[in-house]
């Protein structure tokens, strides 16, 4: 029998699992996946609170949603998903309104009654028509929003979450979230949307739990064991990856803050995620865990304030800044990882793209199909990257 290639994952999140699955699946690859973590899921793991029982989000709320039947299947079969969609909530200087913005929020923000298309004549007369082509994100803001909605919902907020002002970011930030003239409040657009009922931990596990795949936790994947396989996929930080030699890339890190004083509170906010919008307010917004899992009672609640920050030394990183120094470094990143034949950079951190779970799952099902119809390694593509 002809022997296997073995190939190394590093990092246990969704972008390595359903890699590893995928190529041991085929029953050609031999897969050793690495984490430096305890625990498997990544940024998206959940654990129960050992007081209340209430599954929590340990790194911040993750809401599954994705428009590709392919990959709502995908993980179909790997849990079983509850129906629940995100409807957030947002305080401001003028008070709480529903996000993302919608009919429901321009009325009651102006307080009137207006219909779909008075609604949409009247944004469209605050938005700053001068702007053809918003360049960054305070321009989409303005053109499509006008200032006071700019200002009362997305300035403060956006200048806490990356730390720089509005118009320093790209555009496609704010363009995360729709804006509509119905009074739908469903935060994403997507056409499935859930959360798996044991979480995503469990999910992940069950992405793994294969016997061509063997997993090693609490350690850290060190570049130099490169050689040691026909073929590694790397979903830690690009630039950790070359020994930070040409600089740091930015990231924005996250702290939470749990909230204790209300012990005996069964509810404490009525819903999953509330923004604070007011730049005063040092957070960014309140989770509240029990939410995410409608179908569950417990006693007790679990809430969490979150902070953003620049992520330095050991602090973890979230969200790739992407500001423009960034983008010259990483593409100086990408030359170099261009001559790596043996590495294919995946996911979040491997790619330094801001990318919600349904899209790493997408890019990871595509890449492991690309891979599996050339069984030559050293033609795999080094980055992954696909239709979303
Ligand atoms: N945003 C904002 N105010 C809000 C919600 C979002 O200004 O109340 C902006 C902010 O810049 C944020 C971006 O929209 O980073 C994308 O929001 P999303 O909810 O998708 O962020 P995530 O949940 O990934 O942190």
């Amino acid at each position: 029998m002809r022997h296997k290639k073995e190939i190394g994952i590093a990092g246990a999140g969704f972008a390595g699992a359903v890699l590893a699955r995928e190529l041991a699946e085929s029953g050609k690859y031999e897969v050793v996946v690495f984490d430096e973590r305890r625990h498997v899921a990544g940024n998206c793991h959940t654990a129960r609170d050992a007081e209340t029982g209430v599954m929590v989000h340990a790194y911040g709320p993750h809401i599954f949603h994705t428009s590709r039947e392919d990959v709502w299947s995908y993980v179909n079969k790997f849990a079983r998903f509850r129906p629940f969609t995100n409807r957030v909530k947002a305080v401001t200087a003028r008070g709480l309104f529903t996000l993302p913005v919608n009919l429901l929020t321009i009325n009651q923000f102006f307080g009137k009654s207006m219909r779909p298309w008075e609604a949409r004549e009247f944004i469209a007369s605050l938005g700053d028509r001068s702007m053809e082509s918003p360049r960054n994100f305070e321009e989409q803001a303005l053109k499509f929003l006008g200032r006071e909605l700019y200002e009362n919902f997305f300035y403060g907020y956006t200048k806490k979450q990356w730390g720089v002002e509005p118009s320093c970011l790209p555009a496609s930030i704010l363009q995360r979230l729709p804006v509509r003239f119905n009074y739908d409040d469903n935060y994403y657009a997507s056409r499935y949307q859930g959360i798996p009922e044991q979480g995503y931990t469990a999910l992940v596990e069950n992405l793994l739990d294969h016997p061509g795949i063997h997993v090693r936790l609490g350690e850290r994947f060190d570049p130099a064991y490169t050689n040691e396989f026909s073929h590694v996929f790397y979903s830690g930080p690009m630039d950790g990856f070359f020994q930070y030699e040409f600089g740091k890339l930015q990231y924005r890190s996250l702290n939470f803050e749990r909230i204790s004083e209300k012990e005996s509170v069964d509810d404490f906010q009525g819903n999953a995620v509330i923004n604070y919008c007011e730049e005063s307010v040092p957070y960014t917004r309140i989770t509240e865990h029990k939410h995410f899992a409608p179908w569950e009672e417990h006693k007790g609640t679990v809430c969490f304030r979150e902070f953003s920050k620049l992520a330095q030394g050991d602090d973890t990183p979230y969200y790739p800044l992407r500001l423009e120094s960034d983008k010259d470094l990483l593409l100086r990143y990408e030359e170099r990882a261009e001559s790596q034949n043996r590495v294919t950079f995946i996911g979040r951190l491997g790619t330094y793209r801001y990318l919600d779970m349904h899209v790493v799952i997408g890019e990871s099902i595509d890449l492991a199909a690309a891979c599996l119809a050339n069984e030559t390694c050293a033609q795999w593509p080094r980055f992954s990257r696909s239709r979303t």
